[in-house]
């Protein structure tokens, strides 16, 4: 796809690539001028590797040159320059990293703002970064010269518009790092002048670690915040690092100082986010903690750093119990990482704790936006699974909409003859509160807890118990409904023989079939063997695996219901009538259906009809 021509190649973007540099050149921005906050931390990612490459490469060209950032502007001609003395790029580097859309799941991104509609404003491009393309922002045609630091490397110059094609060409450059230079666009004119500059270097990059000169002068506080003590940390000075960390607009819903001395020994500066990313179940889109030893960074997003549920929490650890040449391979294996890690976890939880105690709509908005992602920490981190358990917030059957208890305030208001604790798992509050399941504990005033997260379906089981009292589903059959209910009927033969006949029709459908206590207006209801996932969970096994075969499920009659006793009278006269037989499969079929697991609806609406038929001869 290349062409030359006096030593200039030619290359054409990839489909991707130039729709979002198209959605890039026609959308309209309130903050053109993150293209500089980006252009800068691209900057400082390539100072820090060759920060890195210093410790190791003795033959680095321009080895002692400082590391700096130096950013020129002519507010005559309208031109501006950003120039690094980082690690610089290669040819396959400039057509792979900067011509290619690297960034896994832009595509996504892509698609999802097309069908909602919406353009790239301020706060997707905070979430998203752009990158080095949001210089389309502010211009029409850039230019990047940049240079390798080995010594038989080549000055390379890299041009584009930014509409189909860019180019590449071999140059004569002497220095290490990378140089990108190009002319504002009319609208773009401010940023040709210092004060302006000087104003947003300070707003999105006063903490880039290394200096930024405007001309001769310095603008950034080069400074590592975590390293002051806690007590000379002042709020609007840290939330404007979380900005800069993040990339977010706003600040933090909150953080904390973590300084820690003895077993292992670090220095943390730790964010919980005010909102959740877009897709907070997908894990590569997260850069959740960067990595420093003694001041020097050496990684951008350590994941070995907190458990996978954590990974929301932003901000830099620092520990001088790291090698300095730290590799990825040794942050894996070493103990110290293993020790931070522990203590990391414990000073998160804690903050979320000390939220859920004194700050309860501080912690509802953190619980909100996360929870689903904490959850997961229950079948993870046993360790923590007990503080974790009093993290958890629900709605329940007996709490007014939206407000939400946690298992303590459950259990202060359970019955003194109330043994267990219930749950349901559903899609939402008011298909809960028809399930036929409920009208037993509702009839009795029994509180159930209301679990209505996709993930509460895996995550919750795991609990079993707390406070020394079961925890159990009410979809399921292993509950002591008589504990409640004090009463215990003993089954007259007419209504043994009927239950008889529902096992004979329903046969190898169901695993057993028994009267229900639980039951007050429905006739009958599904519910799950003791070992068996409830309905919820069955339901999203399905839609993850359309063969997968539903448990038996044990069905529970309502004897006292008018269907029933109806059926009864039928049984009565005419043992094996079809109407009978045809009215216990669709009352199966409607309780499937109830739960969403009805595979055959077909049958069910023809089995309906001839029903009805019957009943209006
Ligand atoms: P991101 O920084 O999010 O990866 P960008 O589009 O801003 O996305 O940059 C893409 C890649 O191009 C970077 O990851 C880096 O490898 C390379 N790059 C960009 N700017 C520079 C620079 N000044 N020096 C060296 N490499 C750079």
């Amino acid at each position: 796809m290349s062409q030359e021509n006096k030593g200039i190649e030619k290359f054409e973007y990839k489909a991707q690539m130039k729709q979002l540099l198209n959605i890039i050149a026609h959308s309209l921005y309130t903050h053109p001028e993150v293209f500089l906050r980006e252009l800068i931390s691209n900057a400082s990612d390539a100072l820090n590797k060759v920060r890195f490459q210093k410790l190791t490469d003795t033959n680095l060209l321009d080895k002692d040159k400082e590391l700096a950032i130096k950013i020129s502007i002519d507010s005559e001609k309208d031109l501006f320059s950003i120039e690094d003395s980082g690690i610089g790029m290669n040819k396959s580097e400039l057509i792979n990293n900067i011509g290619t859309v690297a960034r896994s799941g832009t595509m996504e991104f892509l698609e999802k703002l097309k069908n909602d509609k919406k353009s790239l404003d301020d706060n997707l491009i905070g979430q998203f970064g752009v990158g080095f393309y949001s210089v389309f922002m502010v211009t029409d045609e850039v230019v990047i010269e940049t240079r390798q630091g080995s010594l038989d490397s080549k000055g390379l110059r890299f041009k584009s518009s930014g509409q189909g094609s860019f180019s590449i060409e071999e140059i004569d450059k002497k220095d290490r790092g990378t140089k990108i230079s190009f002319k504002l666009k009319e609208s773009a004119k401010e940023f040709s002048h210092s004060e302006k500059i000087t104003e947003i270097i300070k707003k999105y990059s006063n903490f880039v670690d290394f200096p930024i000169f405007l001309g001769e002068g310095k603008i950034n506080t080069v400074n590592a915040l975590w390293q002051k003590n806690s007590a000379d940390l002042n709020t609007p000075e840290v939330n404007e690092f979380y900005k800069f960390l993040s990339n977010d607009f706003n600040d933090p819903l909150g953080f904390k100082h973590i300084n820690i001395e003895g077993d292992v020994n670090f220095k943390a500066l730790i964010f919980i986010p005010p909102t959740a990313p877009l897709d907070l179940l997908r894990v590569e889109n997260e850069k959740s903690l960067q990595l420093y030893s003694n001041k020097i960074f050496i990684q951008a997003d350590c994941k070995e750093l907190l458990p996978d549920y954590l990974r929301f929490v932003k901000g830099v650890v620092d520990s001088e119990d790291l090698p300095l040449n730290i590799s990825r391979e040794v942050t894996q294996s070493s103990a110290a990482m293993g020790k931070i890690k522990k203590v990391l976890v414990r000073e998160i939880l804690s903050l979320l704790s000390q939220w859920a105690l004194s700050d309860k709509d501080k912690y509802e908005t953190f619980y909100n936006n996360f929870g689903p992602l904490l959850k997961i920490g229950l079948n993870s981190d046993f360790a923590s699974r007990d503080k974790l358990v009093e993290l958890l917030r629900f709605q329940t059957s007996l709490n007014p909409k939206m407000s939400l208890s946690s298992l303590k305030d459950y259990v202060s208001r359970m019955r003194q003859d109330q043994k267990e604790i219930y749950y349901i798992c559903g899609e939402d509050r008011s298909s809960l509160e028809k399930n036929p399941n409920l009208e037993y504990f509702t009839k009795n005033g029994i509180e159930v807890l209301f679990l209505t997260d996709p993930v509460d379906a895996f995550t919750f089981p795991a609990v079993g118990e707390y406070d020394k009292k079961a925890i159990k589903s009410i979809d399921k059959s292993d509950i002591d409904l008589k504990a409640a209910s004090g009463e215990d009927k003993s089954l007259d033969s007419l209504s043994k023989s009927l239950l008889g006949v529902f096992k004979e029709v329903l046969k190898e459908k169901v695993g057993d079939v028994f009267a229900s206590k639980r039951l007050t207006d429905s006739a009958v209801t599904l519910v799950a063997a003791k070992d068996a996932p409830d309905a919820q969970m069955e339901k999203i096994m399905k839609t993850m695996n359309k063969d997968y075969a539903l448990s038996k499920k044990i069905m529970e009659i309502n004897l006292d219901h008018p269907l029933i006793t109806n059926l009864s009278k039928i049984y009565l006269s005419d043992s094996s009538s079809p109407l009978l037989h045809n009215c216990i499969l669709q009352v199966y079929e409607g309780a499937l259906l109830i739960d969403g697991n009805l595979n055959t609806p077909s049958e069910f609406i023809k089995r309906m009809n001839d029903i009805m038929e019957e009943a209006t001869k």
